[in-house]
């Protein structure tokens, strides 16, 4: 307490846990793809709260959103219905809806056939949660219970198939099926009924899936594993493999999702349609957290009053905030406007490549995981370079960084980070 603003981030206040290592500077203010540190300099936002803030900083169309319901109500809680939680679920839901499989009339009705009324394609709903790490758990909890009320699971042996290197938060159940020993070690007993297998290798999902596997849960490209993309074949064939052996095929979009890849879903870049998709992050526009998870109703329908909820998902300030960042989608301007701008990050990227100041890129959109040598500096370092030079980005594991710009950046300051990205490595 008292302690005077530093603009380096390394005075060390023992009122804090140690959980982050942040980079040393102080953020004071934000607009747009810039923040300025409490000296007042001004730095580039090139990891953009890890696609939380997809939208920039203090989006004004967010903000006056927030503003508005700051005026109104902020909280009733679910015991109450309020104005807005059924306008945010109907605009989310007509957003995503299409975009998951056999909830919308103009969608192949997948396993809407087996299940539901005859003729009923079955539409999306959604659950709205605040976490991406609750949409995350909610999604287990609703492909459990679907195995065992649906599928016909025996109780208590719902199995369910993650990939190596993945991230999906940090709960208890979480980290159980995490293979990232900072993530788990210490924090066991585990909650078991997951099964790693490597990612990006189909056949090794269909080979773990048996009679109690109720669900496939996977990233479709690995953003903290370092912006992992895998084979084109992959998602389609998770799809068939999962609808051949009537299993739930779950896609975590929390980081992948809103926009960051130049489409409104990542899965969307294969054209495959999971069964239930999460979200999370940029869905609460950098302002608060909302998450959700979105299904077609007959999976969705196993959650009964008193089932499950929160205290705070779909309160009145996250519905404001949901409706706007779906305005901010639905017209597609973002998402087309990403895939030009990330073709061009992309190029520059690879032009580093061939230089010999990065040994590899990977990505979409305008997300990217870039490599260096590591004989010449960890991620670290080179964040720190960066730093030096006004740009913020943050290390994944070892020699690996992500880059994922605010989408709204401008195409110059996107040059300026490529520029600064360009000298830093030179000089390392
Ligand atoms: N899922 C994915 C794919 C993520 O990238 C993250 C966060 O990085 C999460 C889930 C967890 O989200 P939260 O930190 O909001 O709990």
């Amino acid at each position: 307490a008292g302690a005077a603003p530093s603009s380096t981030g390394t005075d060390r206040r023992d009122s804090l846990a140690h959980n982050y290592h942040p980079l040393p500077v102080t953020i004071a203010t934000g607009e747009g793809a810039w923040v300025t540190d409490v000296a007042g300099r001004r730095y580039l936002d090139l990891l953009a709260g890890y696609s939380a803030l997809n939208f920039g900083h203090r989006h004004p169309g967010l903000v006056a959103a927030a503003a508005e319901q700051l005026g109104r109500v902020t909280l009733t809680s679910r015991a109450f219905d309020h104005d807005l939680l059924h306008p945010f679920a109907d605009r989310l839901t007509r957003l995503i809806g299409p975009l998951v499989q056999g909830a919308d009339p103009g969608t192949p009705a997948g396993r809407a056939g087996k299940a539901g009324a005859p003729g009923d394609s079955g539409s999306a709903v959604m659950v709205p949660m605040n976490t991406g790490a609750e949409a995350v758990e909610t999604a287990i909890k609703i492909a459990r219970k679907w195995g065992y009320e649906v599928k016909g699971v025996p109780a208590g042996q719902a199995s369910i198939v993650v990939g190596h290197g993945n991230f999906h938060g940090r709960t208890t159940t979480i980290v159980s099926f995490s293979d990232d020993p900072d993530a788990r070690d210490g924090y066991d007993p585990f909650t078991p009924g997951f099964r790693l297998v490597p990612y990006g290798d189909a056949r090794a999902v269909a080979d773990a899936i048996d009679e109690t596997t109720v669900a496939v849960l996977m990233e479709p490209i690995q953003g903290e594993s370092g912006v992992v993309v895998p084979p084109d074949d992959y998602w389609p064939a998770l799809r068939r493999v999962c609808d051949e052996r009537d299993v739930l095929l779950i896609a975590d979009e929390i980081q992948s999702g809103l926009g960051r890849t130049g489409t409104t879903l990542a899965c969307e870049l294969w054209d495959v349609r999971p069964d239930l998709v999460t979200l999370g992050k940029a869905l609460g526009g950098g302002v608060v957290p909302v998450s959700a998870v979105v299904g077609r109703h007959e999976i969705l329908d196993v959650l009964t009053p008193g089932t499950h909820g929160s205290t705070f998902g779909g309160n009145p300030l996250a519905c404001a905030v949901g409706l706007a960042v779906v305005g901010l989608l639905e017209t597609g301007e973002l998402q087309s406007r990403t895939r030009d701008l990330g073709g061009h990050l992309h190029a520059r990227l690879g032009s580093l490549v061939d230089e010999g100041l990065l040994t590899g890129v990977r990505g979409v959109g305008l997300w990217a995981g870039i490599d260096l040598d590591p004989a010449r500096g960890t991620g670290r370092d080179l964040c720190e370079a960066l730093l030096a030079r006004g740009v913020l980005a943050k290390d994944t594991h070892g020699s690996t960084i992500r880059l994922a710009p605010p989408l709204v950046i401008e195409r110059p300051d996107l040059d300026l980070g490529m520029a600064a990205l360009r000298d830093a490595l030179t000089q390392l």
